[in-house]
């Protein structure tokens, strides 16, 4: 691939079809940036519009997140899955406020030191919120980069090594940010994982995979399991019943869960309490952290 070309179509395209109005991407306020990738992480853009604006209405800086109970900031979240985010969200808070005195670093490596947040996310926060030179992989701009300059068709089908190497390669020597939108708007809107518009691409007359009559990957055949039968699903049901509910025990829980769920009830306790997300009182009944007023920790009278 033409780095210089691809690059050059690529910003001609952004500048009239991307997603320049998304609110995240009007600030560099590094705070407001980890808050917005956090949330899409796994949640879709027009989700996370709403809970974006309410949670920094609520918490618009990184003190008052610190100062949020781990309820606060779970209920907060009801709706939009993957609980363990907020708590990672109000853990760095804190984690920030000791070491930094509220000041987000916008170094990928300081950044990566904090509570839940992994390369993406670090990568994300010092290029859009620090202008950073760095390359950012969210699964949008994996998908692009596997097609376009590796030639195949999905990200699962490349070598990790590979895929750093060509992000690196892309990356200009100035505009990284706008570069990586690009990239990640490209993937969003026109490079579809399962419909891909490649009439409508502006790189389509550079991309590896179209240009090999778009193989099918080794990975095609792959199905992912039905939501309700995964681990996540259950563990998501059992925190939403905990945030309305004060005090379920095991068995109320197990009897809101589909049957096939049932025998591994405990085992999703467990791990929520891992997590941090749940916690039990001495009567053994299981409650959101920081509300219980007889938790195991309190001594016994
Ligand atoms: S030509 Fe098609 S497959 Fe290649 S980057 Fe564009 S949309 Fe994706």
């Amino acid at each position: 691939v033409d780095e210089g070309q691809f690059r050059a179509e690529l910003m001609r395209w952004y500048a009239r079809h991307g997603r320049h109005e998304l609110p995240w991407r009007r600030t560099r306020d590094p705070y407001a940036v980890l808050v917005s990738e956090v949330m899409l992480q796994q949640t879709q853009v027009e989700r996370v519009r709403p809970y974006y604006k309410r949670w920094l209405e609520r918490w618009p800086s990184v003190g008052e997140l610190a100062k949020a109970s781990p309820a606060e900031v779970i209920r907060e979240w009801a709706g939009l899955g993957y609980n363990r985010r907020a708590l990672y969200l109000q853990r760095m808070a804190v984690a920030v406020m000791e070491r930094y005195g509220g000041t987000l670093p916008l170094e990928v490596e300081e950044l990566r030191t904090l509570p839940g947040i992994g390369p993406y996310t670090a990568s994300a926060v010092a290029c859009f919120a620090g202008e950073r030179r760095v390359p950012v992989a969210d699964t949008n701009i994996q998908r692009v980069l596997a097609r376009a300059v590796l030639g195949r068709a999905r990200a699962r089908d490349c070598e990790p090594a590979a895929l750093r190497a060509a992000a690196e390669r892309l990356l200009p020597e100035e505009g990284a940010r706008a570069h990586n939108l690009a990239l990640m708007d490209l993937g969003a809107m026109v490079c579809a994982s399962r419909a891909p518009q490649c009439d409508g691409c502006p790189v389509a007359g550079l991309c590896r995979w179209r240009l090999a009559g778009q193989p099918e990957g080794e990975t095609s055949g792959q199905r992912t399991p039905k939501f309700e039968h995964t681990a996540r699903f259950a563990r998501g049901r059992i925190v939403d019943a905990l945030r309305t509910a004060d005090g379920l025990d095991a068995s109320e829980l197990a009897a809101l869960l589909p049957d096939h769920h049932r025998d591994h009830v405990p085992r999703y306790l467990r791990s929520l309490e891992v997590d941090g997300l749940i916690e039990q009182d001495a009567e053994g009944r299981w409650r959101l952290p920081g509300q219980g007023r007889m938790s195991m920790a309190s001594p016994k009278l």
